[in-house]
């Protein structure tokens, strides 16, 4: 096997990415080594890309950036029994410590001492990447590449969604990103009764109702949920809110618009002073859920069965390029007009 590969480094501090030849990284006796066929970019790698104030405090180049990837085994470690060459798999790309309270309790999405490939670790937009095999996600071969690199995403989706009873609920969506569009099928496919969904892209408005939203709402005009909620002669508000944008402002749209009792996944990063109104919180006995990542891996689990069982998310998926191309792909994520953009590593 050749020992030098091309990847797409975070060089040095700065705007932008490049494309640079580095080793082919070394397997310990518990890790696999992948062949990379297909990446997507996440709102993360753009983050490192445009070198924002996240990316400043929270990189050290020289890294590899990515984390959402399909491949298939090119070498093992020797604790590695369960594998061969040539198996098709994904990898959950938090990497947890195996030893805290939550991890030995096997609750390892909730490990204290997580690191993430493409952020404290070198990542997948390369030819190859290592990640130990705990990590390793064996897929189904007959789940699609395209499907398969998206299924870091797709389990933030699932996570979120299925965190509460969804079967004849209704839900609000605010923010029509990846993983809203991700989590509108999702919720479509586990029984929800009305899907409504906010952004302030049309774009990806037009795509969350292909993905299956009752009604979209562009935030900021003369239409309020109010009026939706009207439209659709709903009584008391909400059941399950999905906050998928990160915006203060979607978060109190949210919690105007829950019937008592409702319950709020809160997904999008939102900005750490926000103030929210506590009263309707705590009258309106409202839950709040953060999430972060994917259950490892009931969450995996779920994903494939859901696909199994006909869910169909490749709508989300509206660009492909190959990775020396990869600027091009950044540019399409910067302006919105996307919904998952993949780069694919082995074929034209
Ligand atoms: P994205 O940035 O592509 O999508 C966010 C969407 O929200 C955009 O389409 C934007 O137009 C929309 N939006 C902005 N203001 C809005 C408003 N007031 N009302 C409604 N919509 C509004 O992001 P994504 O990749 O889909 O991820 C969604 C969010 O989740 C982001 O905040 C991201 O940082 C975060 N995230 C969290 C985790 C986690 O583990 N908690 C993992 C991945 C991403
Ligand atoms: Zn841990």
């Amino acid at each position: 096997m050749k020992n030098k590969m091309k990847a797409i480094v975070k060089k040095r501090p700065g705007r932008g990415l490049q494309i640079e030849e580095v080793p082919v990284p070394e397997i310990g006796i518990n890790d696999v080594l992948i062949k990379i066929h297909k990446t997507a970019i996440c709102g993360t790698d753009v983050h490192i890309y445009k070198w924002n104030d996240w990316a400043k405090k929270t990189i050290h180049p020289p890294i590899i950036a990515g984390h959402e990837f399909a491949g298939s085994v090119a070498d093992m470690g020797s604790n590695v029994h369960d594998l061969k060459i040539g198996d098709i798999v994904s990898g959950e790309g938090h990497i947890v410590c195996g030893r805290c309270r939550n991890c030995l309790a096997g609750r390892r999405h909730l490990c204290k001492d997580t690191s993430g490939i493409g952020v404290n670790r070198d990542g997948c937009f390369a030819e190859y990447v290592s990640i130990p095999i705990t990590n390793i996600w064996h897929a189904n071969p007959e789940i699609p590449m395209d499907i398969l690199s998206i299924f870091d995403p797709f389990g933030n989706a699932v996570h979120s969604a299925l965190s509460f009873k969804t079967l004849g609920e209704d839900i609000l969506i605010t923010g029509a990103g990846p993983i809203g569009l991700l989590a509108t099928a999702v919720v479509k496919h586990s029984g929800a009764r009305y899907i409504v969904v906010t952004d302030t892209n049309p774009y990806r408005l037009k795509l969350a109702r292909k993905m299956g939203a009752t009604i979209t709402l562009k935030t900021g005009g003369k239409k309020t949920l109010k009026d939706v909620q009207k439209e659709l002669k709903m009584k008391e508000g909400f059941d399950i809110g999905l906050e998928m944008s990160g915006s203060g402002k979607a978060l109190n749209e949210m919690i105007d618009n829950m019937c008592h009792g409702g319950r709020l996944a809160l997904l999008g990063i939102l900005p750490s002073g926000l103030a929210i109104n506590w009263q309707k919180v705590i009258f309106n006995m409202l839950t709040l859920k953060g999430i972060y990542g994917r259950e490892m891996y009931e969450t995996w689990y779920m994903m494939e069965s859901m696909l199994q069982t006909g869910l169909n998310i490749k709508p989300v998926i509206t660009h492909y390029f190959h990775y020396t191309e990869f600027k091009k792909a950044f540019e399409v994520m910067i302006s919105g007009k996307c919904g998952k953009v993949i780069l694919n590593w082995i074929d034209r």
